[in-house]
């Protein structure tokens, strides 16, 4: 089974994903907890050559290609071999981050996400957890953890619900794999809602 969670900057996904992960472990299953960008040792290198240092050192059409070549590693090295061994694949971001973040947020570059996903990923999640979460109170918790190291990327609140309602969108576009989980409340909560869809899909 392999799952993914999306959601914008701030929104609790990694939280979610990791507490999905251990409550999955305690029940006896086998798990791989993995992310996106990254995931593998190669991914992990392109995600640093992305996320760190000049932000404007690559061209958007560039850094989807850096996406896709990292993602392709990471399907290559680490989810596809975790998921021939039976193995539960929970992955923090797939390909609907970069539906979103290089296909709406940085130039319309849709198009060439779908075709390039087509030709050289080809695979989607089983199921994907859209934790959705308020864009104020989201910002603001993205903000208080940045890194200095890692690009973050402060949108301001217009582009905050840009993404959010982007993020609507695509869970209605595939909208069997998606489940949208109200992310307001304590993280025990919402947790007890990504098990629920778990068990209505698997
Ligand atoms: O999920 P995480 O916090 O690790 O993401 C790190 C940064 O990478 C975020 O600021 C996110 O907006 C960005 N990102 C991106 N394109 C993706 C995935 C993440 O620009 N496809």
């Amino acid at each position: 089974l392999f799952v993914s969670f999306e959601g914008i900057d701030g929104s609790g996904k990694s939280t979610q994903a990791r507490l999905l992960a251990e409550a999955l472990r305690a029940d006896g299953r086998e798990v791989v907890l993995t992310r996106e960008p990254g995931g593998s040792p190669g991914a992990e290198e392109i995600r640093a050559l992305v996320l760190q240092g000049d932000p404007e050192r690559w061209s958007a059409e560039t850094e989807l290609l850096l996406f896709t070549a990292a993602r392709r590693d990471h399907l290559e090295r680490t989810i596809q071999p975790a998921l021939a061994c039976g193995a539960t694949v929970i992955c923090d971001r797939f390909a609907d981050s970069t539906r979103m973040y290089q296909g709406l947020s940085r130039g319309d570059l849709r198009r060439a996400v779908d075709t390039l996903h087509d030709l050289m990923i080809g695979v989607e999640p089983d199921l994907t957890i859209l934790i959705d979460m308020d864009p104020a109170a989201a910002l603001s918790r993205a903000k208080a953890r940045a890194t200095a190291e890692e690009r973050f990327e402060d949108f301001g609140i217009g582009l905050q619900e840009k993404m959010r309602a982007g993020f609507l969108a695509l869970a209605e576009e595939f909208a069997t794999r998606f489940a949208v989980i109200d992310g307001n409340r304590a993280p025990e909560a919402v947790a007890e809602d990504v098990l629920a869809a778990l068990k209505a899909r698997a």
